[in-house]
């Protein structure tokens, strides 16, 4: 009745949150935490919150509705430039949004002030991404226009690192997005409140030894979530990796399959293992699917193997002990199939260890995961 599911370890996020915030504070860096890889869950932010995040940021609108409907009331930040058509719902329920765009930031500053409010522009300077982003050489000039906007107040100036190219920053990149945010300020005056260095990418920069300058804030949903940096795809050292777990039933168990060799006809085909004729192979199949997860981004159980799956079925190898039919099967997912799983409608969410408010920090015995590596 509850499968497929995702577990979710609330105190394992929060414990996240925590180390992060912990390793980043001396070096001036705040956290926001961003909620898009879980559709904006309201536990799951609030115990980013709870961890010590500074802020919330989302990239999508539909999901910083779902926090604010949930009664989440810190700052939230639209981390993707809004779509011109969605200007009102943005100023109703961001306090700022990252823009790259004059004609975007005029709407936002219109339905501002026909809100009554004034909204935050945080300006995404292209640093190497090549995805989005005002080129450098332009940003003052931008900068200067959106002083002069009334609705909008500039807030900070962000950046974006080994998201559709290149790996992580480096520290001169870095110190370049230092070197922008004082020029901005000696252009326009104000002082920048937010230099938002990038993801969870510039993690390994920040926790090394040479000055973060100017950067007072990284945005961190996979570092968060799945405890990993994503270039490397390593542990960070003293955080869990095990805050989501996904649980499929197993609808079909044969302890003799076939065993000649299967030819796919879907994209998978690549993917599928022939598995050696010892006589200990059985195999199973789960009720999940490409429809459900990113398939080929589950950590398959010790000694099973991947033999395929298709839109709604997963059909796995397993070595000797054949699950009952009714059984389930547990998997650690990366960002891919995590992102898609809490996006799918046939997948539950169950929430572990929520806490009664106000929240008791640290829980007992957890206190080992927060030691400084
Ligand atoms: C998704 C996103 C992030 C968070 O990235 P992670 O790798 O999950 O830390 C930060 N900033 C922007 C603009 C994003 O789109």
């Amino acid at each position: 009745m509850n499968c497929p599911r995702v577990e979710v370890d609330l105190g394992k996020i929060r414990c996240n949150t925590q180390t992060l915030v912990g390793r980043l504070g001396p070096g001036g860096i705040g956290v926001t935490g961003v909620t898009k890889a879980v559709c904006g869950h309201p536990a799951i932010a609030q115990a980013m919150l709870d961890g010590g995040a500074a802020g919330l940021a989302d990239a999508r609108i539909g999901n910083v509705q779902r926090l604010r409907a949930a009664g989440l009331k810190g700052p939230i930040t639209l981390i993707r430039t809004p779509m011109l058509s969605q200007a009102d719902q943005v100023v109703q329920s961001c306090d700022a949004s990252y823009n790259t765009e004059s004609l975007v930031i005029s709407a936002l500053a219109a339905a501002a002030i026909r809100t009554g409010t004034v909204h935050g522009i945080v300006l995404m300077v292209e640093m190497g991404d090549k995805r989005d982003g005002i080129l450098p050489e332009n940003l003052a000039d931008i900068a200067q226009r959106v002083m002069q906007i009334p609705g909008v107040a500039l807030k900070g100036i962000g950046a974006n690192f080994a998201c559709l190219n290149g790996g992580a920053p480096t520290a001169i990149q870095m110190a370049a997005l230092s070197a922008l945010s004082n020029w901005i300020e000696d252009v326009c005056g104000p002082f920048l409140k937010v230099v938002s260095g990038g993801n969870s990418a510039n993690l390994p920069w920040a926790f090394g030894e040479h000055a973060t300058g100017r950067i007072n804030d990284l945005r961190l949903g996979e570092a968060i979530l799945l405890g990993v940096e994503p270039v490397s795809g390593d542990q960070i050292g003293g955080m869990h990796t095990d805050a989501f777990t996904l649980v499929a039933e197993v609808i079909e168990a044969d302890a003799n399959p076939p065993l000649s060799p299967i030819t796919p006809i879907d994209p998978t085909a690549q993917r599928v293992r022939i598995v050696a004729n010892s006589g200990a192979f059985a195999r199973m199949i789960l009720a999940i699917g490409h429809q459900d997860t990113n398939i080929l981004g589950l950590s398959m159980p010790v000694g099973s193997t991947l033999i395929g799956a298709t839109s709604d079925h997963l059909v796995i190898g397993t070595p000797r002990s054949l699950p009952t039919v009714g059984s389930e099967v547990r998997f650690q997912m990366n960002y891919s199939a995590l992102m898609h799983a809490m996006a799918a409608p046939d997948i539950k969410v169950k929430l572990l260890g929520e806490l009664p408010s106000p929240v008791l920090w640290p829980p007992q015995g957890k206190a080992d995961h927060l030691a400084v590596v």
